[in-house]
């Protein structure tokens, strides 16, 4: 018998993947956790029965989302990721040992356990003595703090469920506030294809341009996400990514990565034409 893993991408358009085993189901408060093991993409986490991580196509995803601001400012030392349970994005963030501190604040508990038990690939570095792990709602946890992360990288799930409030105004607000003054926040902005995914990121683009002097977006490549063409977005209250990018002091670090490079640093802020159009048009 073949079982094969599907995630509807739209009502018309669909994805599939092979499966070998089922490794774990769980229901927390918040949401469905599954890891499976697939012929081509590895081990899979899916949330609500979306594809958050694979094994084969994480890189690109964790060196995009760290290594971009870090290169744009080597000077950063205390970070906050929100969401981000597989612990990719920290372990990308512990390769740079200018970091002092990393504070990690996941609503999902059994998402961080049920990839330290399966994806050791992601969650590896967890426990660094630099990491200090919040299971907390980081919409809370960045309510009433100021001046304390030099980053901010909201690494979460879409704009449904527990991820909801992580597209706010309010929520933009707060980070704003939580930065230093030569802050930076990256968020996950969805996918500018489908027309779903493609409001979510013109609403919350359009959000953090009110609130952050720098707004900026780049792209990059994710087989296993809905289009396959996704976006991060880039605020900041001083830095720009392209006009202040300092690639010597990122080639120095002599970082292995496969997919980041400061080559593809530059090309990724440059955007086709019609996802500067959704970025321009004021009437999403
Ligand atoms: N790479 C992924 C993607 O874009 O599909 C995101 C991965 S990560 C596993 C997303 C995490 O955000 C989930 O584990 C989820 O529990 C967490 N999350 C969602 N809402 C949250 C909130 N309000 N506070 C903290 N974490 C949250």
């Amino acid at each position: 018998m073949e079982l094969w893993y599907t995630e509807n991408h739209t009502d018309y358009a669909r994805f599939s993947m092979k499966v070998k085993q089922h490794l774990f189901t769980g229901q927390s408060d918040f949401q469905r956790v599954d890891i499976i093991e697939t012929y081509e993409f590895g081990k899979v986490l899916t949330i609500d029965g979306l594809v958050m991580v694979t094994e084969k196509d994480e890189f690109i995803y964790h060196e995009m989302i760290a290594h971009v601001p870090l290169a744009t400012n080597p000077n950063i030392k205390k970070v906050l990721v929100i969401g981000g349970g597989d612990g990719g994005t920290v372990r990308e963030l512990t390769r740079h040992h200018s970091i002092e501190k990393i504070d990690m604040v996941e609503i999902d508990e059994m998402v961080v356990r049920s990839c330290q038990k399966h994806l050791p690939i992601t969650s590896a570095k967890l426990e660094d003595e630099r990491v200090t792990l919040y299971f907390e709602d980081g919409i809370q946890f960045v309510e009433g703090k100021e001046n304390r992360y030099d980053l901010i990288i909201v690494d979460s799930t879409d704009p449904i469920g527990p991820g909801e409030g992580l597209f706010t105004t309010e929520f933009y607000q707060n980070c704003y506030k939580a930065l230093t003054s030569e802050g930076i926040l990256v968020n996950q902005n969805e996918s500018p294809y489908y027309d779903r995914d493609k409001r979510e990121f013109q609403r919350a683009n359009k959000k953090i341009k009110r609130i952050f002097p720098i707004c900026e977006v780049y792209q990059f490549h994710m087989p296993t996400y809905p289009s396959g063409h996704w976006l991060f977005g880039f605020a900041s209250k001083k830095l720009h990514p392209i006009h202040d990018y300092q690639p010597e002091s990122w080639v120095a670090l002599q970082l292995k990565t496969k997919y980041y490079n400061p080559d593809l640093h530059k090309g990724a802020f440059a955007l086709p034409t019609y996802v500067k159009e959704l970025i321009n048009n004021e009437e999403a």
